[in-house]
């Protein structure tokens, strides 16, 4: 089989409600690049590259990325997928989020050869849904309070609170939330590096315990591998580690320093499945577990991110987190079928392929001019 052409559309989809974190500001539409392969056998594939400017790739950035990438991706054979990312790296290095776009379409187009669905092809199925989460945004409380409320009201039933600014306030929302929720969903709380130093992440985390359980995510600085076990060490409540990791030689550097309880991964961050399960791997040798994260993605990127989840028994969403956050926070989507929550979770798809496919009238309505 051979890849024939690349089609690449930017999107801007409507939040819910505005998000924000330590380090990026209010925003109310989310940008994306669809991805679509078409094949000689008449298969198509579906990718979708998140924006996300912290991270190093805008829309822009991803449309470019993509078209230098074009003559790694049409002429190859969609089965080999580690030789098409040999043939990217050789063109453009890094920029994973855009590679991780086509490596989703390329195992789209895998599984609806053989057809069965994407987790088929990454081990098999080990569970049939998922939990999902919401992030709620950096705003004053009564204002977080209000987008906790509106996540319980359509069937999230887990929660991450954005914090890293102002102590205060991270207490006192983490306090009224942790009070708002079931006592057995999972409170996650994301500094995204936000706290300056150890002494005064640990100031702020002891207090927070005292509203407990919760989930502490990154507390300080990514780069800060030993303060992150420092800080491990000294509090009740598990670690996640996730601007720490981008890459399996992150992931081994932080399970060799003890520094975290679970890491989040991202297909986003590891340009696609594969070094995204080398990581899931490397974690649960060392005893960490590895959480599926998401980046508020639309539906292919989520459906991607179940199907990886649905494969890897070591992200136990049972004891530590829910990692994907799209299908709670976008108000639209550009898939035919929207996913259902239940009981704050979705099932994994189950068609071939990633078992998503897009509505063209939602592709037409959301395309922006770039
Ligand atoms: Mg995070």
């Amino acid at each position: 089989m051979k890849i024939t052409a690349m089609e690449t559309i930017p999107v801007s989809v409507p939040l819910r409600t505005f998000m924000g974190g330590s380090y990026y500001t209010g925003v109310h539409n989310l940008e994306y690049v669809l991805v679509r392969l078409a094949t000689d056998a008449g298969l198509t594939g579906l990718g979708e590259a998140g924006s996300m400017g912290p991270w190093g790739e805008t829309q822009r950035m991803a449309m470019a990325t993509l078209g230098e990438l074009r003559p790694a991706i049409v002429g190859a054979d969609p089965f080999e997928i580690e030789r098409v990312h040999e043939r990217m790296a050789a063109l453009v290095k890094d920029h994973p989020i855009s590679k991780s776009a086509v490596d989703m379409a390329l195992h789209d187009i895998v599984g609806k050869a053989a057809g069965v669905p994407v987790h088929m092809l990454l081990g098999g199925r080990y569970r049939r849904s998922m939990p999902i989460h919401c992030s709620i945004g950096i705003k004053d409380v009564k204002a977080a309070i209000e987008e906790a409320e509106s996540y319980l009201a359509i069937g999230v039933r887990h929660l991450k609170v954005k914090v890293g600014r102002d102590p205060k306030r991270d207490i006192e929302v983490v306090k009224q939330v942790r009070g708002l929720i079931a006592k057995d969903a999972l409170l996650m709380v994301d500094a995204n590096q936000g706290y300056q130093t150890v002494h005064s992440a640990l100031d702020t985390i002891w207090k927070m315990e005292a509203y407990g359980p919760l989930l502490i995510e990154q507390p300080i600085a990514g780069t800060d591998l030993d303060g992150l076990a420092d800080i491990r060490r000294r509090i009740q409540s598990p670690v996640m580690a996730d601007e720490a990791l981008w890459t399996p030689e992150d992931c081994l550097r932080i399970v060799e320093k003890r520094a975290a309880d679970a890491v989040q991964v991202y297909l986003q961050k590891s340009a696609g499945f594969n070094r995204a399960q080398k990581c899931v791997h490397i974690a649960e040798a060392a005893g960490v577990i590895a959480v599926i994260g998401g980046m508020t993605d639309l539906g292919i990127a989520s459906a991607a991110e179940l199907h990886i989840s649905a494969a890897m028994r070591n992200v136990r969403p049972d004891i530590i987190a829910a990692g994907i956050s799209g299908p709670g926070i976008i108000a639209d989507d550009v898939t035919t079928v929207p996913f259902k929550i239940k009981d704050g979770c979705v099932d994994v798809p189950e068609g071939p392929g990633l078992g998503v496919e897009l509505d063209e009238a939602k592709v037409k309505k959301y395309r922006v001019d770039i």
